[in-house]
């Protein structure tokens, strides 16, 4: 198998993929990149936590631009006070996407270098959805 690296810091690969937050250590808030002091409360220690992998659209917007391939953005609701911006694939009929639609965690190859690491990237899908797509 390919040697496989996140394309972010805050995604962690293996049998189960999932993001991981920062957490606050005094109040709970999260942050996906470190912080030298929460913002919340100005607290300064910090650790690793996982997050779920399914959770609901609370936002999205349907990108189109030029000759590309149009997209749908959408605002996730992982629970525990974390949102994450992703691309949604799986449902590209913008009208499909209702309030509260579940979704789930996905990663894909994204990019392979000259040596055959792979970037992995992650997106959701509608919960139900069967494409299995990539890693
Ligand atoms: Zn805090």
């Amino acid at each position: 198998m390919a040697v496989q690296i996140p394309a972010v810091d805050y995604l962690v690969l293996g049998d189960q993929p999932h993001l991981q937050a920062w957490r606050c250590v005094a109040c709970s808030a999260a942050y996906f990149d470190r912080r030298n002091a929460c913002a919340r409360c100005f607290a300064t220690s910090f650790s690793r936590s996982p997050l779920a992998t399914e959770g609901v659209i609370t936002a999205f917007t349907r990108v189109e631009r030029g000759a590309k391939q149009p997209f749908t953005s959408v605002v996730v609701d992982l629970g525990e006070g974390v949102t994450v911006k992703a691309n949604l694939r799986g449902m590209d009929d913008p009208a499909q996407i209702k309030p509260e639609t579940k979704v789930r965690l996905y990663t894909f190859v994204a990019g392979v270098d000259d040596e055959g690491t792979e970037a992995v990237a992650f997106a959701f899908e509608p919960v139900g959805h069967s494409e299995v797509v990539g890693a």
